[in-house]
């Protein structure tokens, strides 16, 4: 799930080799939801790895390849295996049913069915569609600054880091934390320490450029920047700007005066080899930023051997 992504009207991809009942499905579900149509298992396979969509609705008689055989190949793939299908089918014995459920359906509406009843299950298994994307999206965001959180960071982390290893790309990390927060909110009060934070992750945000590029909330006052394919230099200017824009940026305080906040970051920049774990890689950048509040704060300080 990309935590960017934003809410679209649901998807619906229609799988039939019969025009009429295409077109009888299109006209109940085209006003609700966007639809894809495909007259052949084939065709079916390649618009869900293009499309992806929320739900597919899949006939199981057909030429060549049956709907019994699209389903299978679609969970082969991660990246379609969590689509729901429900079988719409002229096949209505038992055993048939118990078949295309043990397939993986989530449902199995026969055929003639009732457009009623069809658009009533529909709009059900939409709903658990739209609760299950709510309840993803809030396992992998923090609330409070709207960025990813430490548990989708490492998730993507361990993803970066291997593709950093088969590509032998760089890779580098920022651990950037805010400079004396606890002082911050002893004098402002918890609730405008809680807007500095937002003004920061919002600033943080703005400061990608790159699509790998990403920020998320590492606990408290700490944040971490992933920046995939990039070496140190190119870590060392993302860092400087991060760092200059929070000390530029006038932070509006909730009683009307403003205030203004630093904050210090530790960089590693790596080109990973094989069978090295992402966590030293993440500690190294840890002890850079030690070091940064050592020696002053509201500074960019690189992870050197020995720190
Ligand atoms: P340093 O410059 O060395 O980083 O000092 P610091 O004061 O920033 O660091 P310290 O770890 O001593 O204090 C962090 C403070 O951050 C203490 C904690 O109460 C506060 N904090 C952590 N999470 C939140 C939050 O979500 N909201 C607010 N308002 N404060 C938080
Ligand atoms: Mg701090
Ligand atoms: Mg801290």
């Amino acid at each position: 799930m990309n935590p960017y992504s934003e809410q679209k009207k649901l998807s619906i991809l229609i799988v039939d080799d019969e025009r009429s009942n295409i077109d009888v499905l299109s006209h109940i579900l085209k006003e609700k939801y966007k639809l894809y149509i495909a007259k052949n298992g084939e065709g079916a396979i390649k618009i869900a790895r293009e499309n992806v969509p929320d739900l597919i609705l899949l006939d199981v008689i057909m030429p060549n390849m049956d709907g019994f055989e699209v389903i299978r190949e679609l969970k082969k793939s991660d990246h379609t295996s969590k689509i729901p299908v429900i079988f719409i089918t002229g096949q209505d014995s038992k055993e048939d049913e118990v078949k295309g459920l043990n397939e993986g359906a989530v449902d199995y509406i026969t055929k003639p069915f009732h457009s009623t009843i069809v658009e009533a299950r529909i709009r059900i298994h939409m709903q658990i569609i739209d609760q299950m994307r709510i309840i993803e999206r809030m396992s992998i965001m923090d609330e409070l600054t709207d960025l990813p959180n430490r548990r989708y960071f490492n998730d993507q982390l361990t993803r970066e880091w291997g593709r950093a290893i088969r590509e032998t790309l760089s890779i580098s990390l920022l651990i950037i934390d805010v400079d004396k927060f606890k002082v911050y909110n002893d004098t402002f009060g918890h609730p405008q320490g809680d807007a500095l934070l937002q003004t920061v992750a919002y600033v943080f945000k703005e400061s990608l450029r790159r699509p790998a590029d990403f920020v998320a909330r590492w606990g408290g006052e700490e944040f971490i920047m992933l920046l995939p394919g990039s070496d140190l230099e190119g870590a060392i200017s993302v860092a400087e700007r991060v760092r200059s824009s929070v000390e530029n940026t006038i932070i509006p305080c909730i009683d009307g005066t403003s205030t203004c906040a630093t904050i210090s970051i530790g960089i590693n920049s790596e080109r990973p080899i094989v069978n090295l774990p992402a966590a030293g890689f993440v500690s190294r950048a840890d002890k850079a930023l030690y070091s940064a509040k050592q020696t002053g704060r509201n500074r960019v300080i690189v992870y050197e051997e020995g720190m």
